[in-house]
């Protein structure tokens, strides 16, 4: 249940802040397009602390993924290099942390055949977020659940434990996934390594559950066109936020249920000030929403000022940056890969060796 999810949580962040070396994260992103503001404050910021605090983070740019609900990937090396440079910008140090691209480390795909022997067609059934996500392809593209969609859990799951990560941040919709990733290394554990055991079973970091929106009021997303990406000049940041919607309301007060447009800049706000959405609300108060908005756009201007020059500096010395850091990371993984399939091959039996 979510009280316990949480509660446990809580525990987790305690033992990260004693001993974060005994964590290593799993965590990643499909190329769908270049990353922006609700990747920022929901998941990559919260990488590069886990990161900086000594954890050993392993990001998958999930390429193969792309086609779980679109027919064409796009320019795939183009997508994958944004994706990269947005980490990079934001803080991930190749050098401590590992970044590698799902389509160059076959290993972690064998694993997905004997995973898919631990768990029932019917338990697939029941996960909420894949029907969700079926109904969704319905709707936008008229078609329903394919294979792909129907196993992603355990895709999920090869990802997660080709690595044996024993942490994975994640928001409350992708907790049934998670569930499956358990389920998976508890039953292979129970019938191939009964008294030792191998993969650990990894615990949910759950991260707020908060939404960004859009300039249309939407949750923003890279396929909506609603988006501000971190890569965005300041120009473009400056109308993003005065297409951004407000209310009527003078008086600026933070009440994320009652009034989510303006909930959503104070969040936007005092994440890039480093404040909270409260004092930012009552800093601006009778002032109203046209300077709620004039002090957002600073703040996310002065912000993003450090990741945007990074950015651009890499960019500038061409595509050899991303392609040393995919290199040196597609090679950890592949070592990582290939002795967790040799050890499950052993475990398993020699009939695989
Ligand atoms: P797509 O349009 O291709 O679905 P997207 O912009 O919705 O792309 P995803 O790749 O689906 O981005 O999102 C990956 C993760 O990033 C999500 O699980 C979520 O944690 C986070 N995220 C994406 N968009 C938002 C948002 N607007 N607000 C908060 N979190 C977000
Ligand atoms: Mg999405």
């Amino acid at each position: 249940s979510t009280a316990v999810a949480q509660a446990r949580s809580t525990e987790v962040e305690e033992q990260l802040a004693r001993d974060p070396g005994r964590f290593r994260v799993l965590t990643g992103d499909r190329p769908t397009g270049a990353l922006h503001l609700g990747h920022l404050l929901a998941t990559l910021d919260n990488r590069v602390r886990l990161q900086d605090a000594g954890v050993d983070v392993v990001l998958v740019v999930a390429d193969y993924q792309v086609i779980t609900d679109r027919d064409d990937a796009g320019d795939l090396p183009a997508v994958v290099r944004e994706v990269v440079l947005d980490y990079l910008a934001a803080g991930i140090d190749p050098a401590r942390s590992t970044v590698f691209t799902h389509s160059a480390v076959p290993a972690l795909n064998q694993l997905l055949l004997p995973f898919l022997s631990l768990v029932s067609v019917a338990e697939l059934e029941r996960n909420p977020t894949v029907k969700a996500e079926a109904v969704d392809a319905e709707r936008r593209q008229g078609r329903g659940m394919s294979g792909l969609l129907f196993t992603y859990p355990v895709h999920q799951a090869a990802d997660i434990l080709f690595c044996r990560a024993n942490l994975v941040p994640v928001g409350q919709d992708q907790l049934p996934h998670l569930e499956t990733t358990r389920t998976v290394a508890r039953r292979f554990n129970q019938r191939y390594a009964p008294t030792t055991g191998y993969f650990p079973e990894p615990e949910a970091l759950l991260t707020p559950s908060l939404t960004v929106l859009g300039d249309d009021g939407a949750k923003m997303s890279k396929s909506r066109g609603n988006a501000l990406e971190l890569r965005a000049s300041e120009d473009e940041t400056v109308r993003f936020f005065r297409r951004a919607r407000t209310d009527s309301e003078r008086h600026i007060t933070y009440e994320p249920e009652r009034r989510p447009e303006v909930a959503n800049l104070l969040r936007i706000g005092a994440h890039l000030a480093g404040t909270t959405p409260g004092e930012l609300a009552d800093a601006v108060g009778a002032a109203g929403a046209g300077r709620l908005k004039t002090v957002v756009t600073e703040a996310v201007v002065e912000g993003l000022r450090p990741l945007r020059e990074r950015r651009a500096a890499l960019a500038a010395d061409g595509p050899a940056v991303v392609r040393d850091v995919l290199a040196r990371g597609n090679a950890r993984a592949n070592e990582i890969a290939d002795r967790t399939l040799a050890d499950v091959r052993e475990l398993m039996g020699t009939m695989y060796s």
